[in-house]
């Protein structure tokens, strides 16, 4: 599951086609809206694959934007701070133990992980956790970085326009 971005009427082969799975693509839409709304509000549906998009005088503007802002450094800044943010999120409750480390409904009884991790042998422990009781947030499984940014404002500026499907 993704979201293909097709090129209207591209100028270079890098314009023709743009692909983010949904765990890139949530990120990389959301700094695009944030950052830019007079540029992106053109287009209404950027989380959902109904080929809404933006025109080509639009996506040449915002590949300007986009240019603008790795040149000066405030991408990399916001991909910083972005990851801090997910590095300082709360570890949270592991569902398939409720948190005790050991998985004891008839999955974990069936696969042994209803008995303390051992770590010699790598086995017992909820599979989940792997014994811990916790794991990361959902959230922490969205990145966003500067290389991203960079493929996209490449794909916008040849693009001609693009549809997001
Ligand atoms: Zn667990």
């Amino acid at each position: 599951m993704g979201m293909d971005v097709y090129g209207k009427n591209p100028t270079s082969d890098e314009g023709g086609y743009f692909r983010n799975n949904v765990w890139w693509w949530r990120p990389l839409a959301d700094y695009l809206l944030q950052t830019y709304p007079d540029l992106t509000g053109e287009c209404t549906y950027w989380h959902t694959n109904d080929g809404d998009g933006l025109s080509a005088e639009s996506a040449t503007a915002l590949a300007d934007a986009l240019q603008r802002d790795l040149d000066n450094g405030n991408v990399a800044a916001y991909a910083a701070a972005y990851e801090d943010r997910i590095a300082a999120l709360p570890l949270i409750e592991c569902t398939l133990c409720a948190g005790t480390g050991l998985r004891t409904d008839a999955i974990g009884r069936q696969y042994g992980y209803d008995v303390p991790h051992d770590p010699i042998t790598g086995r017992g422990g909820c599979n989940g956790c792997q014994g811990d009781g916790k794991v990361q947030s959902w959230e922490a499984h969205y990145p966003f970085s500067v290389e991203n940014v960079v493929e996209f404002a490449a794909f916008a500026r040849a693009s001609g326009g693009f549809e997001i499907h």
